[in-house]
C-alpha cells in the first residue's frame, strides 16, 4: 500500500480530508486508486472508503456531511474550556473526573454518569498532568499513545533551553507541553511557551485555544478551522526573537510521506510569517522517530541528521532504558540542527565523537573505513568490507544476496526496498529492523 498524499478537492471523513491510496506490487501501481481516513488505520475506528473514480450521488455526499458533523466532540473546544472554568471554581470535594466518559464532571452531571466509575477530588496538580489523569489510548492500528519517561522529557526540554529556544510547537507531544505549561504556571523566571497540536480532543478540557490545536498531522488538517490555523500561525511568528522549535513524536505506523508532507506545510507556515528573514531556512525541528525509519526521513528532509540519544517511555515495556542487556528503545531525535550542539548526557555514557563531531552511544565505535560512528541501535557494528559499510552484530554476508542479513532468511529477491528500511532483499513484513 502507497500513499500518494493529501490531493486537493478530496473527500472528507470526520478526521478531515482523506488520503489517496494505491495498493502497490513490484513497486508498481497495482489496481484502483482509492480514498481512505488520514488517521485510521484501522477500519474500525473510521469505515471511510471511496474509490477515485467513484461518482459520489448527491443524496450520499448530504449523508456523509451529515455523518462527519455527527461524528465531532459533544462539546466545543470553547465549551470544555468553560466548563474548565467552572470546575476550577468548585471545592475540591465537588471535583469529579469521570474515567468511562474521560471528561471533568460538573455537579450537574454526576447522575448521567452515576454507575460510571470516576475520581474524586481531582486536584489542581492533577489538572495541570492531563496526561497522567487521561488514560493513553491503546488501540495500536490507529493511535497508541506512548508518553515519554521523566527522564526523556526533561533531557529533551533543557536541551531546548539550552540551545536558546522560547516557544515550542508540540505536535503530538502532550508530555513535553505539559511539563512546559506546569513549569511556566509554577517558576516564574521560565519564559517557554507550547502549543499542543494533537488529534487527541481529550486536551481540549484541560488547555485555551491558545494552547491546543485540535489537528490531525497526517492531513494537516485543523478541525478548529481558520481560527485555529490562525493561532498556530500567529505562535511560529518570532516576536522580539523568540526563537521557535517543533518537536514532534508521532505514531509509528508508517505513512512517513503523510508526516512529511504536514511538516512541510507548518514549515512553510513558519517561513511566512517572516517576509525576508527566513528565506533559505528551515524552522528548527525534532522529530522523534524509531531509527530504522532513517533512510524514509532522509528521503523527504535530506538535512536532517539521527541522534543517538535514546528516547524512553512509560508505557512502552519494550523501550525502557536498559543499561544491560537488549531492551533499549528503538527511538531517536531526527534534527535539522547542526549535530554537533546536541548535546546528549555524559553520566548515560553518551560521549562526544570529534571526528564525527557529534555525540554517539558509548557502544558506537568510531569506524576507520567509514569514517564515522556507523552503529544505529547503541551495539558495535562491525564493518563488511564486501558491502563496504558497517551492519548489526549479528549479521553476516549473504554471497547469495550479496549483501548482510540475519543468518537466519531466505534468498528470495526483491528489487524494490523495503517499505520500513528502504533496503533491497525483503519485504516489509520480513524487515529485520522490525523484529
Ligand atoms: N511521547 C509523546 C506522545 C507520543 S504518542 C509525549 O509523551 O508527549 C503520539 C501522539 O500523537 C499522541 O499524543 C496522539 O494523540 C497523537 N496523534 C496520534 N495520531 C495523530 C494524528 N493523526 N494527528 C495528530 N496527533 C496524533
Ligand atoms: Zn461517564
Ligand atoms: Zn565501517
Ligand atoms: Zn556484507
Ligand atoms: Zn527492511
Amino acid at each position: 500500500l502507497a500513499v500518494l498524499g493529501p490531493v486537493p478537492g478530496a473527500p472528507s471523513c470526520p478526521h478531515g480530508p482523506a488520503l489517496l491510496f494505491v495498493k502497490t506490487s513490484q513497486g508498481k501501481e497495482e489496481g484502483r486508486r482509492f480514498y481512505a481516513c488520514s488517521a485510521c488505520r484501522d477500519r474500525k475506528d473510521c469505515n471511510f472508503f471511496q474509490w477515485e473514480d467513484e461518482k459520489v450521488s448527491e443524496t450520499r455526499l448530504a449523508a456523509r456531511e451529515e455523518y462527519n458533523r455527527n461524528h465531532q466532540p459533544s462539546f466545543t473546544h470553547r465549551q470544555n474550556v468553560d466548563r474548565y472554568k467552572n470546575f476550577v471554581r468548585l471545592p475540591s470535594s465537588k471535583r469529579r473526573f469521570c474515567q468511562e466518559c474521560q471528561q471533568l464532571l460538573l455537579p450537574a452531571e454526576w447522575e448521567k454518569h452515576s454507575d460510571h466509575q470516576f475520581l474524586c477530588d481531582i486536584t489542581t496538580a492533577q489538572l495541570k498532568s492531563p496526561s497522567q489523569l487521561l488514560y493513553p489510548l491503546e488501540n495500536k492500528k490507529t493511535n497508541a499513545q506512548y508518553l515519554f519517561a521523566d527522564r526523556s522529557c526533561q533531557f529533551l526540554l533543557n536541551l531546548l533551553i539550552d540551545l536558546g529556544f522560547r516557544r515550542v510547537l508540540s505536535v503530538g507531544t502532550p508530555r513535553l507541553h505539559e511539563m512546559i505549561q506546569s513549569k511556566a504556571s509554577q517558576e516564574e523566571e521560565f519564559s517557554v511557551r507550547s502549543l499542543l497540536l494533537d488529534i487527541d480532543f481529550r486536551y481540549s478540557q484541560f488547555y485555551t485555544e491558545d494552547e491546543f490545536c485540535h489537528y490531525n498531522m497526517f492531513n494537516h488538517h485543523f478541525f478548529g478551522g481558520e481560527t485555529a490555523r490562525e493561532t498556530c500561525r500567529k505562535f511560529l511568528y518570532e516576536e522580539n526573537g523568540e526563537r521557535v522549535i517543533m518537536v514532534t513524536d508521532p505514531p509509528f505506523g508508517g505513512l512517513v510521506e503523510a508526516l512529511a508532507s504536514s511538516f512541510k506545510k507548518l514549515m512553510a507556515m513558519w517561513r511566512e510569517t517572516e517576509e525576508e528573514g527566513h528565506d533559505n531556512k528551515e524552522m528548527p525541528m525534532f522529530w522523534i522517530f524509531p531509527y530504522f525509519f532513517e533512510s524514509r526521513i532522509l528521503d523527504f528532509f535530506p538535512s536532517f541528521r539521527m541522534m543517538d540519544y535514546q528516547v524512553d517511555y512509560d508505557n512502552h515495556a519494550l523501550y525502557k532504558h536498559g543499561k544491560t542487556g537488549r531492551r533499549q528503545s528503538p527511538v531517536r531525535i531526527f534534527t535539522n540542527l547542526a549535530p554537533s550542539v546536541i548535546v546528549l548526557p555524559e553520566e548515560e555514557g553518551y560521549r562526544f565523537c570529534t571526528v564525527c563531531q557529534r555525540y554517539v552511544s558509548s557502544g558506537n565505535q568510531h569506524c576507520e573505513i567509514c569514517n564515522s560512528c556507523t552503529s544505529k541501535d547503541g551495539r558495535r557494528w562491525k564493518h563488511c568490507v564486501l558491502c563496504k559499510k558497517c551492519v548489526k552484530p549479528s549479521w553476516f554476508h549473504c554471497n547469495n544476496c550479496n549483501c548482510c542479513t540475519l543468518q537466519k532468511h531466505s534468498c528470495e529477491k526483491t528489487d524494490i526496498g523495503c517499505f520500513v528500511c528502504g533496503k533491497a532483499g525483503h519485504k516489509r513484513s520480513a524487515c529485520p529492523s522490525l523484529s
